[in-house]
């Protein structure tokens, strides 16, 4: 063995603490239990007209459901049925979210990485994937185009797990975007929250990633279906440890990062038990640290280069089934955000909002580099799939406009401790509106100002003038405050919040 390759070797014998999942597993099993999953999908019948009204409602009073509840939603046929729980699926977002969208881009770092998931064109036995990894002033071209250019305040940024992306490259390329402020044509632009989609960390290195700031971390657990995660994850690697991911939420609250963002990878097994998944997750961190997932996210298996599961599963999710994914969802876990990206095509998009969605990504390109070298094309072996969708910014809000939706621009929850336990209960209870409302209102206009189309601003200004009244209205004790800072914006002023 060469130093190189024993210097790796030693890099990945040491990624996973066994000691930071006795903390939680006390050594057993862990809070997935397959068989009881299996079973309540399988001997769950169609419920009654009660059992659904009963559900909904619980649904739209922001209660968890339980595993059953969920397992009766996913067993529904009837049509008229299905279509009344899309109806109330939301009822569920407008409740919780009222007309609010937010969005963000992602931004891939690098692509290295020591693992070999079977569905990922950035394995390790790729041998075509062309593998790179930003340099600082890469990332700061990168986070110029997408806060200077584009407008985005929010991103996701994706790393492989590998020592190129390691601890110390996150904590200084998310400073590097942080540092980023670019002048628009009324003011200027900055990256306000990043959000970190990362392989599961330590303790100890999630507590440097929060003391960088970091806004959610996400890690997805892929499918919680034990026998298939071995299959997918080849048993020699990291990512083969199925207890190592299934806790990185419980290390994360252990260290402080109290927003987080679970997910399933649709199409590697049964859908309607990754969605059962999910939710035992949410119940068991409700249950430990009595906050559940920030977001969750259920991207849908797309081609990737050189594997065929990705071609050939027998579990891939159709359209229909994935629209159903996104009201069970909604539904059971009412309090919590949901993306949906680019990887979806506009018409799923637009589908899934009548479903409850919260967060979408715009302006999307997820080949390294890809934001700032505008030439360059979707290419298979740079990027981890094909995109859905790849409207800019600027299209994406003008339909959200035209739909009556404002897009929120949001970040301030998390910079003045608006996380965690303390903003689900704010959710719950329908408080947290108060400051989303006042808040999407000072960012859109921030944006329609700096960014805007002349027919995005023509769509936009309307949202914010029916925004406006409200607030007139419902908040009359914090108007004057809101319209002093919404003319200091106006003025060119930026970054003001409640
Ligand atoms: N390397 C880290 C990890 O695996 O946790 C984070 C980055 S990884 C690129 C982010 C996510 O991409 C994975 O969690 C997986 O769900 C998703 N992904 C991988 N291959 C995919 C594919 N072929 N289609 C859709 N999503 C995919
Ligand atoms: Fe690596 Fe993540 Fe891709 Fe797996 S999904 S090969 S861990 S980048």
């Amino acid at each position: 063995m060469n130093d190189r390759s024993e210097s790796l070797t030693r890099w990945i014998s040491r990624r996973i603490q066994p000691g930071q999942i006795v903390k939680y597993t006390g050594g057993g099993g862990d809070f997935i239990d397959d068989a009881r999953m299996e079973r309540l999908l399988h001997e769950t019948g169609e419920p009654d007209k009660e059992q659904v009204k009963d559900i909904v409602a619980k649904s739209l009073a922001v209660e968890t459901l339980s595993l059953k509840e969920t397992a009766l939603l996913l067993a529904v046929k009837d049509p008229d049925t299905r279509a009344e729980l899309d109806r109330a699926a939301l009822a569920v977002k407008k409740k919780v979210y009222d007309n609010r969208i937010v969005t963000f881009a992602p931004l891939y770092l690098g692509n290295y990485c020591v693992n070999d998931c079977l569905y990922c064109g950035f394995r390790t036995s790729h041998p075509g994937a062309r593998r790179k990894v930003l340099s600082a002033e890469e990332i700061r071209e990168e986070a110029g185009v997408l806060a200077g250019k584009i407008g985005h305040k929010r991103l996701i940024v994706v790393y492989g797990e590998h020592p190129q992306n390691d601890t110390e490259y996150m904590e200084r390329s998310i400073k590097t975007i942080y540092g980023v402020k670019e002048k628009t044509r009324h003011g200027y632009g900055q990256i306000r929250r990043v959000n970190v989609n990362a392989p599961p960390l330590s303790i100890e290195d999630l507590i440097r990633l929060r003391e960088v700031g970091i806004g959610t971390y996400q890690v997805f657990q892929e499918t919680y279906h034990h026998s298939t995660y071995r299959r997918m994850h080849p048993s020699h690697t990291v990512k083969g440890d199925y207890q190592w991911r299934l806790y990185s939420m419980h290390r994360a609250f252990d260290a402080g990062v109290d927003d987080v963002g679970l997910g399933a990878l649709f199409g590697l097994y049964d859908w309607r038990f990754e969605v059962l998944g999910l939710v035992a997750h949410s119940h068991e961190l409700e249950a430990r640290f009595g906050i559940g997932p920030h977001t969750i996210s259920f991207p849908r298996l797309e081609p990737a280069a050189n594997s065929a599961v990705t071609k050939n599963s027998p579990y891939r999710v159709n359209d229909e089934d994935f629209l159903r994914l996104i009201t069970v969802i909604r539904l059971a876990v009412p309090y919590t955000g949901m993306i949906i990206t680019a990887r979806e095509t506009p018409r799923i998009r637009s589908l899934s909002l009548d479903r409850g969605i919260t967060q979408t990504d715009a302006s999307t390109r997820i080949g390294i580099g890809g934001y700032s070298d505008a030439t360059r094309t979707q290419d298979q072996d740079r990027q981890q799939f094909l995109l859905g969708d790849t409207r800019s910014l600027d299209e994406l809000i003008r339909e959200f406009a035209q739909r009556g939706l404002i897009t929120s621009f949001c970040t301030a929850g998390y910079r003045c401790g608006r996380t965690g336990k303390c903003i689900m209960d704010l959710l719950r209870t329908g408080q947290e509106g108060k400051f989303c409302k006042l808040n999407a209102v000072l960012t859109f206009r921030e944006w329609i100002d700096d960014f805007a189309s002349e027919e995005t601003q023509a769509a936009g200004e309307r949202v914010l003038d029916a925004e406006i009244d409200e607030i007139r209205r419902m908040l009359p004790a914090v108007y004057p405050q809101f319209i002093e800072y919404y003319e200091r914006i106006k003025n060119g002023e930026r970054d003001l919040y409640f």
